[in-house]
């Protein structure tokens, strides 16, 4: 039997994949079984930052697991604590957790936002304010921390203690700032919700807010982190400085690690045995997102930022587009046409896009080159515009 009949043979259905199976990619070129040729412009989903097999970071990464895989947490190891240090060095935060995904980010997140309240105020302020449209991620209590109802289904009961406010809504949102929130959790670009960034008036006001009442002002960064905003991580582009970060997806460049970035605040909150995890920061992981982050620097940035610049412009001229939105390298195309139907006629026409909600969403490596970017905007243009 074939693979993609094996696939749906024996693997649980909960993905409605696209009809491509990879054989194996290059930098911005992935190549399928049939030798067919694809530009990536998701990047699986704004995560292989450098494109596929890299040499550096292919190094780094190997280098690593021919010293060893995997040591455990319970022993010291050099890639997670030179990670950990670039980080902080790089933020301004304090500390960092390492989990292995976005929503384990995010679990670390929330604990050490309630644990931070309990510490200081006791029970009863354990209420965390999410955005209506975001979305954190798959456990249970991710999907609560989710503001879509279509998340809220099947898996009852869910975590309690979320409200969701409306996005760009100052008013709205301060009505549900009330006494027992410990924490607002945002995305700073919704990248699932449709590529919908929030806007600075807004940020701030919030942001302010929580500062003056002990509220945590934390930023989930698991999709507009390491570079994929123009920036190392997207509140750089707001005049913020969050008490917590989590980020997961393009920090390991295709390797699975997530990281939880404390800030001073919160830098203690979580004690021994409080929180773990088994392959979090694992080393070969860690060894990959340290090069990961060392690379991204002004250059790479500058980069990013012309290069969405570009892709902003093309996109705008095709007739059938409605709106271009997003930051950076995360960006969202509203068309008059289905984002479904254009990006799979983009596929036959060897280019790896994806969609958020009605969008077609782009998220290719950062250091996709122009010319790569020409070619997989013009059948994306095309296409639009068929
Ligand atoms: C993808 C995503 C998550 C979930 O990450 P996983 O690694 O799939 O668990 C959480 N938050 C945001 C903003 C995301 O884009």
């Amino acid at each position: 039997m074939s693979i993609k009949e094996n696939d749906k043979k024996y693997i649980a259905p909960t993905y409605g994949r696209f009809p491509v199976e990879f054989a194996r990619a290059e930098g911005s070129t992935v190549y399928d079984t049939d030798g067919k040729k694809y530009i990536d412009m998701g990047a699986g989903i704004a995560t292989t930052v450098f494109g596929h097999c890299d040499s550096e970071y292919v190094k780094a990464v190997t280098e690593q697991l021919n010293k060893y895989a995997h040591a455990s947490n319970l022993y010291y190891t050099e890639p997670q604590v030179k990670l950990a240090e670039l980080l902080c060095e790089k933020t301004g935060m304090k500390k960092v957790f390492f989990a292995n995904s976005g929503a384990e980010a995010n679990e670390g997140m929330i604990k050490a936002a309630r644990k931070y309240s309990f510490d200081k105020y006791g029970e009863g302020r354990s209420k965390i304010i999410t955005l209506k449209n975001s979305f954190h991620g798959r456990t249970v209590t991710t999907l609560s921390a989710t503001g879509q109802d279509v998340f809220h289904n099947y898996f009852f009961p869910f975590t309690e203690g979320f409200d969701y406010a409306p996005a760009n809504d100052i008013e709205g949102t301060k009505a549900l700032i009330t006494d027992d929130v410990c924490a607002v959790m945002v995305e700073l670009v919704q990248g699932e919700g449709g590529v919908l960034p929030l806007e600075a008036d807004y940020v701030n006001e919030i942001y302010s807010l929580c500062a003056e009442k002990d509220i945590l002002f934390c930023v989930d960064e698991v999709q507009t982190g390491n570079g994929r905003c123009g920036a190392l991580y997207a509140y750089m582009r707001y005049n913020i400085m969050p008490d917590i970060i989590s980020t997961a997806k393009g920090l390991g460049g295709g390797l699975p690690i997530g990281a939880v970035l404390l800030g001073e605040k919160v830098e203690n909150t979580l004690g021994p045995s409080m929180h773990g995890s088994t392959f979090g920061g694992n080393p070969v992981c860690a060894a990959g997102a340290y090069n990961v982050i060392s690379r991204i620097d002004d250059g790479l940035l500058d980069g990013v930022q012309k290069k969405s610049d570009y892709i902003v412009s093309r996109l705008k001229a095709c007739k059938n587009t409605v709106s271009v939105s997003g930051m950076g390298l995360l960006l969202g195309i509203k068309t008059t046409k289905d984002s479904k139907e254009i990006v799979n006629a983009c596929i036959a026409d060897g280019v790896l896009p994806l969609t958020a909600k009605d969008k077609i969403r782009l998220t290719p490596p950062l250091n996709i080159s122009f010319e790569d970017l020409e070619k997989a905007l013009d059948v994306i243009c095309a296409n639009i515009d068929k």
